[in-house]
């Protein structure tokens, strides 16, 4: 059975074919969660941004930082955060689609190493 996209796959770049790969993931992300990453996820489940300084939730709006996401000001230490601050994915830096792969994997009880290997793709 021939697959009409197999040629053009094919003669992309290394690069090119990241790129690919990674507009895949968000697309199947979307279609299953809903959301393509951590800060659509938190606007879903109406996540309460807190200051993580001082914990406290009295801010305001303070527009988007160079990555688009939506920054917030404490208004008790001048503190700049945004949705993500204060959670462990905030400092996990893995993406989305690796902690939904990884969410995925655990819910069968697949070993860690396992898990690894399969984010990284050697199996
Ligand atoms: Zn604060």
């Amino acid at each position: 059975m021939s697959n009409k996209y197999s040629d053009f796959v094919f003669s992309l770049s290394d690069t090119d074919f990241e790129l690919l790969q990674s507009a895949v993931s968000l697309r199947k992300n979307h279609e299953r969660y809903g959301v393509t990453d951590f800060e659509e996820l938190a606007i879903k489940y109406g996540r309460i941004p807190s200051c993580p300084e001082c914990g406290n939730n009295d801010y305001v709006s303070f527009g988007s930082s160079q990555q688009g996401k939506i920054r917030f000001r404490c208004n008790v230490c001048g503190k700049h955060f945004n949705l993500i601050s204060n959670t462990i994915f905030h400092y996990a830096n893995k993406s989305f689609d690796t902690w939904c792969t990884y969410l995925v994997l655990m819910s069968f009880n697949v070993p860690l190493e396992m898990c690894e290997g399969i984010i990284k793709g050697y199996f």
